[in-house]
């Protein structure tokens, strides 16, 4: 067991000023794998005061410079790939080969690519007689969740160093060791002390004390649209800049001329990757009314190839959610869709009985979901998909549209055209067309109750930069 008995703060790791810790649990054995520091109010009040006496200097520095040390971090992120796959497939129960390419093939290059567009950037800009400059908004205060925890970290504090801000990290207490692992490198290549510091703690504690630290310009918070709510309601009384990334039920529409086996495929790998607790997770599948009997066939098809197993072993395709309390929430839902009438097509609420440990839950499909019901409009984050009928293009449109939630979506047809003309419907920050790839460049946000503001890319470094203008004399 790995025990931190230590935060980050102003380029030293320091006891924190509270004595209690925090278990870590493997998700699969439910063991406690490490305990981190269960941080406090003080420890954030010693991180925001490093992280605002850093600014100045860091602000100022040549952005070339920081560049640099953005790539040295990236390269050793990258050396360090084994260890973060390894730690995130026992902490959050994402199957090891996946976590190697996504939890930790991804972090290493979203670094990197920060680099790249902190050299190429253009911070000045003349309009008329002014002169227009981005400047860092100052000290960031990032809060982040547990289901790609590296990534989320690395898609807020790779931004915000480029950009010239400093920051303070609290990372999910649930999942917070590569997070560790982050520090120690950036320990290790020399960043100036207090430039990043992190601090471990629940939510209520520390990321509420973060929210309303007078000295904290800004908050970028990914996790659930309630702490998002909270978030943003503790940081209006300093008027806070607050970014927010949240929760999702985004839709996947096939039109009647997709390739249909492929479309519906595709869904399902997009609606159980990391065991459906992924935010932009396809869990509404929408289909022509006439080819549902042929869309719930290889729906249950595709599914049933998920084998849940341990996320070390080499056949394991699901892996276990990240705890108890998510995996009874999941459940719950089950149950629901159960009650209120979706036509239940494999898997169900029953634990699985080959597991005597673990967080498990059944690759779970329902068929005929209502828009109305529970299950085609709160989130799940668990591996269960609903697949709801239309009847028309407009249909699917008003279906889609029908959620609190804008984060991302789908479509697939064979008329490429059609696809972008549906598209540019939803209300969603990202649709993927006929099996589109994820592009790390690309902003990625959400519309309505998914948040806003956008992370990734050139978008996401405009997140962490003020606007200025010098009027100049003619
Ligand atoms: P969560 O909201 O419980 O926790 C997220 C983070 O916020 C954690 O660090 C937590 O400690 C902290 N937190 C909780 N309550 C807080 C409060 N009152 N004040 C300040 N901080 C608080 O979410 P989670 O369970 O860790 O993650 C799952 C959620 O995150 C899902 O809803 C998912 O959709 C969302 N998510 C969104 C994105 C996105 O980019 N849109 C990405 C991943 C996850």
């Amino acid at each position: 067991m790995k025990t931190h008995d230590r935060i980050y703060i102003n380029g030293r790791w320091q006891p924190s000023h509270s004595a209690d810790s925090i278990d870590v649990i493997n998700a699969a054995t439910e063991e406690v794998m490490a305990k981190v520091p269960d941080g406090s109010a003080e420890d954030v009040a010693d991180a925001v005061c490093a992280a605002r006496e850093a600014f100045d200097p860091w602000s100022q520095s040549p952005i070339a410079q920081r560049a640099e040390y953005l790539d040295e971090i990236a390269a050793q992120l990258k050396g360090r790939g084994d260890e973060i796959a390894r730690s995130i497939a026992d902490e959050v129960g994402m199957p090891l080969k996946l976590s190697q390419r996504i939890q930790a093939g991804l972090p290493p290059l979203v670094m990197a690519s920060y680099a790249k567009l902190a050299r190429e950037f253009e911070l000045e800009e003349k309009i008329g007689n002014s002169l227009v400059l981005r400047e860092p908004v100052g000290v960031v205060g990032c809060i982040t969740p547990w289901n790609y925890p590296l990534h989320q970290v690395v898609a807020k504090v790779a931004p915000a160093l480029a950009a010239g801000c400093t920051v303070v990290l609290k990372p999910s207490e649930l999942a917070p060791l590569t997070a560790f692992m982050l520090a120690e490198t950036i320990d290790g290549v020399g960043l100036p002390a207090g430039v990043f510091n992190l601090v471990c703690g629940t939510g209520a504690v520390v990321g509420e004390a973060l929210a309303r630290h007078p000295e904290v310009d800004m908050i970028s918070f990914t996790g659930s649209t309630r702490a998002g709510k909270r978030v943003s309601e503790l940081a209006a009384a300093t008027v806070k800049r607050v970014a927010l990334e949240l929760g999702g039920k985004s839709a996947a529409i096939v039109l009647d001329d997709a390739d249909f086996e492929k479309a519906v495929k595709a869904t399902v790998n997009a609606c159980f990757l990391n065991s459906g607790q992924t935010c932009t997770a396809h869990t509404r599948l929408l289909v022509p009314a006439a080819r549902y009997a042929e869309a719930a066939k290889v729906a249950v098809e595709a599914a049933k190839g998920f084998t849940l197993g341990n996320p070390l072993s080499a056949d394991a395709k699901l892996g276990p959610l990240i705890s108890d309390t998510q995996r009874d929430r999941v459940r719950v839902y089950i149950k629901k869709g159960i009650a209120e009438g979706a036509e239940l097509l494999l898997g169900g609420p029953d634990a699985p009985p080959q597991f005597s440990k673990g967080y498990f839950v059944e690759p779970t499909v329902f068929g005929r979901v209502s828009p109305d019901m529970t299950i085609a409009q709160e989130e799940i984050f668990g591996p269960v998909m609903s697949i709801l009928t239309y009847t028309d293009e407009d249909d699917a449109v008003r279906i889609a549209n029908n959620s609190v939630y804008g984060l991302a979506g789908a479509v697939w047809s064979n008329d490429e055209a059609r696809a972008r003309r549906v598209a540019r419907r939803m209300r969603t920050g990202r649709v993927d067309i006929n099996g589109g790839a994820f592009n790390m460049l690309a902003p990625f946000g959400g519309y309505k109750q998914s948040g806003h503001g956008r992370e990734l890319g050139r978008y996401g470094l405009e997140e962490f930069l003020e606007v200025k203008s010098l009027q100049l004399p003619q």
